[in-house]
């Protein structure tokens, strides 16, 4: 390790380990997030740049935080001009389209990998010598009813996107990531003698829709902060017990995409099939053809994963529809594989349509609606941070890793933009110490994993993540 990257003493965590400041310091953050500021600069060696910009969020943490205010010069995007720091949902998804339209992404013409020639402007006002690394906290929820029966156990409710009635639970362990954010923050604040460079803390909507940090890089994120070298972001783990984590090397979450197929027909009665084109056969025969691009096409080494999670078409028994709409859900890790599977599932689609004797007015039509990157943890950086875990937790608390997983993540989207970028990723454990031992008997998953109405996070979790996140970036941004 480093040798100026000393474990954090017990006297640096005892205030973190205050369950009623950890609340206290939640909730402010979450009226602070909700306000707009979505992102917070600390300059470890700038104190004169901290003087101005005071915050909330600055006296709470008890240091200087310089934020880009509303109104202020430096950003071309509509989020920096005044009133417009909080747009609206639908606002933020059409610029989001907007933007992701403007770099060919919805065109499956066009699948070219991310264009990392040029990282986006600099934002030197706020940046210190040294590196620049950016941390993560997703503050999203699930419309899943809480069934812990903890005493703190959330009592809210709502309506999901498609207006069906909902409870509203931190199913995933955000409320503790949002909590380890502020912790790691104020550690970094107070240790700020130890360290050399520039944090980014970023507050981060809508990770489980995996367009959160897409939209807020569209939104004009930079150059409101630093280009970051590093974005780093840790996860709670319901595997590893509370006050352990796990760091693996290389490739950790897929990249994905959700793609709409529209498959066209020409509609009619149900009773004269061959005086229509009937798009639910198409459907079919597609679905059934697109398991053999993963089993027969693409590189058996590589792990991709091909899900039509929905079908959708007609309304009674004996119309013929004249168009069928399957929602497709890709997992990949190498961009080759991505482009081919993208690629195969036009061909294969397309020729069905051929097959089918549709005219070429009427081909399948394909609209990418989300995509995010792998998550692959630079081999680097954890051979830096693992060190450094291994200080503050202890060696015994320190696991290799989950092994690599064919579900998603979207921090590394924030870093998107960023040329030469690295990403590092941390599980933390959030359970019992016996659902590990029960694991590691069985093999079989713990049996509330994130999402499930009974997941719960330890409350020693909160310590020990704070401390963790804080360790790996005392350790990134060592003197
Ligand atoms: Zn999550």
């Amino acid at each position: 390790m480093p040798s100026n990257t000393k474990p954090l003493s017990k006297k640096d965590l005892e205030v973190y380990e205050s369950k009623r400041d950890l609340a206290a310091d939640l909730l402010q953050s979450i009226r602070e997030m909700k306000a707009g500021k979505t992102a917070v600069v600390f300059s470890a060696a700038s104190e004169a740049r901290q003087k101005t910009g005071l915050s909330q969020f600055a006296a709470l943490l008890g240091v200087s935080v310089r934020t880009r205010k509303a109104g202020s010069k430096g950003g071309n995007s509509p989020a920096a001009r005044p009133g417009r720091c909080s747009p609206s949902r639908e606002r933020i998804r059409r610029r989001f389209w907007r933007w992701r339209a403007s770099r060919g992404r919805r065109s499956l013409n066009r699948i070219d990998p991310p264009d990392r020639a040029s990282s986006p402007p600099e934002s030197s006002r706020l940046r210190a010598p040294g590196p620049a690394i950016m941390f993560r906290a997703d503050m999203d929820a699930l419309p899943v009813k809480e069934e812990t029966g903890l005493p703190y156990a959330s009592s809210k409710t709502g309506k999901t996107l498609d207006g069906i009635d909902s409870g509203i639970m931190h199913a995933c362990g955000h409320d503790a990531h949002v909590t380890w954010l502020i912790g790691t923050a104020k550690v970094m604040a107070q240790l700020k003698a130890q360290w050399s460079g520039t944090l980014i803390v970023v507050g981060q909507s809508a990770e489980e829709a995996f367009n959160g940090a897409a939209t807020m890089v569209a939104d004009g994120l930079y150059p409101k902060v630093p280009a970051p070298s590093v974005v780093f972001a840790s996860h709670t783990n319901p595997v590893w017990p509370a006050g352990s984590v796990g760091m693996g090397q290389g490739r950790r979450r897929a990249g994905a995409e959700q793609i709409n197929v529209t498959i066209k027909g020409i509609g009619g009665h149900g009773s004269t099939p061959h005086a229509s084109k009937d798009p639910i056969v198409m459907s079919a025969q597609a679905i059934m053809a697109y398991q053999t691009i993963v089993s027969r096409r693409i590189d058996q080494t590589e792990p991709v994963v091909l899900t039509v999670g929905a079908i959708q078409a007609g309304t009674v028994n004996n119309i013929i529809p004249d168009q069928a709409q399957l929602k497709l859900s890709l997992r990949w890790y190498s961009r080759q594989a991505r482009e081919q599977m993208i690629t195969m599932v036009k061909q294969v689609t397309d020729a069905i349509a051929v097959g089918n004797g549709m005219p070429a007015d009427r081909m399948p039509a394909y609209a990418i609606t989300q995509t995010v990157s792998p998550v692959i943890n630079d081999h680097a950086l954890v051979a830096i941070a693992r060190p450094a875990l291994v200080a503050a937790l202890g060696e015994d608390n320190v696991y290799p890793g989950l092994p690599m997983q064919m579900g998603s993540e979207d921090f590394q989207m924030l870093g998107d933009p960023v040329k030469g970028v690295k990403i590092l990723h941390m599980e933390v454990g959030v359970a019992k110490p016996e659902v590990l031992a029960a694991f590691m008997k069985s093999g079989a998953m713990p049996q509330y994993m994130n999402h499930h109405p009974k997941f719960h996070v330890e409350l020693p979790t909160i310590a020990a993540g704070v401390k963790a996140n804080a360790a790996v970036l005392l350790a990134l941004l060592a003197k």
